[in-house]
């Protein structure tokens, strides 16, 4: 494999109105290459490809980026969830007070550990779940508050602590968007008892596919997800994962990380911290370029970064007028946009049960009528930046400049 047979936009780049896809992972490969070519040697020469030294490796690397005691690597941030929940054996029925606009696997993860999502609302003016409205959904069946780390920055960690220390509730994190995110110097998923990242591919730092890691300074909590990542084996965390010569104490699963998987993001991670500032640096000049249309109602303010408090830009979501006209006239110019969420989760199908009705958590619906996520990724120039803002201020105002 050569870096050349990898997908690329080519000359594509430089004219007026070439497409702007709201996501791609090539340009950030090839400059990266030759170290993640180097490591996928390694990988294929070890002869072991899952659960090997190269994920080993990166569960250090986390720990030391993160400051987490331990790191747990499993095949997908959805499976960091469902495993760090059963870790903290809640109890059968126990209720988790997750937010209504979030990704579905935020409250499915609540479900397959056997416990019950209980949803609040929003702040509308950041999206993030909104501490006052958790504190009224607290019932006597609540044994966990999961707030998530949403797009450009921590939900309010401080409120939460204090909300779960009041009423003896585990605290968790859904930060999987949120890698790099600080609160007082405590990376995101340190302020309770535990937290996820995801690295499937659009994430701040992406794999080639699935993957992602369960975050706890809890020896207890990692132990548990390192036994039922692996069929319920007791496994190291930040070890070399010796030879399994016991039985199964947990019934576990199957979600090892792959050691290609691992490679890649180790490679990844040594530019992390470039891939953050240049992310930043491509949000501030949205928010230069789109301030001020008519049309559009709210976007992201400033990435707020000092005193051991960052957040980091992973998804650009302006709230606007007409949100599936201005898709619309997007996509006919070439340019990707994508909703993230489109239907709140009390009114997904799958969560009928639970008897929510629209109406119920308004700040949500209204996030998921009127959001859209522009293009953002390290690669993407500002030259982009601008032709994006300028098909946006034409759609609201019938020209360009
Ligand atoms: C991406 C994401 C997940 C799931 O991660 P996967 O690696 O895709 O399974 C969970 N919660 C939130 C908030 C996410 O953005």
């Amino acid at each position: 494999m050569s870096v050349t047979s990898l997908p690329h936009k080519g000359n594509l780049r430089d004219s007026g109105s070439a497409p702007v896809p709201f996501f791609s992972q090539a340009a950030g490969f090839r400059r990266r290459w030759p170290e993640i070519e180097a490591r996928l040697h390694e990988v294929a020469d070890s002869g072991k490809f899952s659960h090997g030294a190269q994920v080993a490796r990166l569960e250090r690397r986390l720990a030391e980026y993160t400051g987490a005691a331990h790191v747990v690597g499993v095949n997908s941030g959805t499976d960091a969830l469902i495993l760090l929940l059963r870790a903290c054996e809640l109890g059968d029925g126990a209720g988790v007070l997750v937010p209504a606009f979030t990704f579905v696997a935020t409250a499915t993860s609540v479900v397959h550990a056997g416990g019950r999502p209980q949803f609040t609302d929003i702040d509308p003016a950041t999206y993030q779940m909104c501490p006052e409205a958790a504190a009224r959904a607290i019932t006597t069946r609540t044994r966990a508050i999961m707030p998530v780390h949403l797009f450009d920055r921590m939900a309010d960690v401080a409120a939460f602590t204090a909300l779960a220390a009041r009423h003896g509730l585990t605290l968790l994190e859904d930060s999987a968007e949120a890698i790099g995110m600080r609160r007082q110097g405590k990376h995101a998923g340190l302020h309770g008892a535990g937290g996820v990242l995801s690295f499937f591919p659009s994430k701040t730092l992406g794999a080639l596919g699935d993957a992602g890691a369960v975050l706890t300074d809890d020896a207890g909590i990692a132990a548990k997800v390192a036994a039922l990542r692996h069929h319920g084996r007791p496994g190291a965390t930040l070890g070399d994962f010796p030879a399994i010569k016991t039985g199964s104490e947990l019934a576990g699963v199957n979600s090892k990380m792959d050691d290609v998987q691992a490679a890649v993001l180790i490679a990844k991670l040594s530019a992390l911290e470039e891939d953050i500032t240049r992310r930043a640096e491509l949000a501030a000049a949205y928010t230069e370029r789109l301030s001020g249309i008519p049309g559009v109602l709210r976007v992201p303010g400033p990435v707020t970064d000092g005193g051991g408090d960052r957040d980091v830009c992973y998804v650009y979501v302006a709230e606007v007028d007409d949100r599936d006209g201005l898709a619309s006239t997007l996509a006919a110019a070439g340019i990707g946009t994508e909703v993230y969420y489109p239907v709140p989760l009390h009114l997904q199908p799958c969560f009928a049960d639970l008897g929510h009705r629209p109406g119920d958590f308004p700040h949500a619906e209204e996030a998921c009528r009127r959001t859209v996520a522009l293009p953002l990724h390290p690669d993407l120039t500002l030259a982009e930046v601008d032709r994006v803002c300028a098909e946006i201020r034409r759609h609201y105002t019938g020209t360009a400049s």
